[in-house]
């Protein structure tokens, strides 16, 4: 089933959960937070896997109510995208206190820094 990224919703972050939507062995992205009164999704924290989305958001079960994600195509689509969410609104608004780190021997750094 294909959805478009930016009418996706989130989805309620237990185990069961992310095992049903998250399938695929896959570098991604997730958005971590809760959903308001009016029914949207706000987001309190970024994250990224460079091998394995699912397993990575289940760390966050407990400390989150709710999750987005995406597949990404590589560890380093991941990383920019996930330094793009960060420069955008790591500025107090988000749990996210420090930067992204690179993936593990990556030649590239993070192309929102200066
Ligand atoms: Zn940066």
């Amino acid at each position: 089933m294909k959805r478009s990224i930016g009418m996706k919703s989130s989805y309620v972050l237990t185990d069961k959960s992310v095992d049903y939507e998250i399938t695929k062995t896959s570098a991604g992205n997730f958005a971590l937070g809760y959903e308001s009164k009016n029914g949207l999704f706000v987001v309190q924290f970024y994250g990224r896997s460079d091998t394995d989305l699912n397993s990575e958001i289940k760390n966050w079960i407990h400390k989150y109510k709710r999750f987005k994600f995406f597949y990404a195509s590589s560890p380093k689509s991941a990383f920019v995208k996930e330094c793009k969410n960060y420069h955008a609104f790591a500025k107090g608004k988000i749990d996210n206190k420090t930067h992204p780190e690179k993936p593990k021997n990556a030649d590239y750094d993070c192309p929102y820094c200066h």
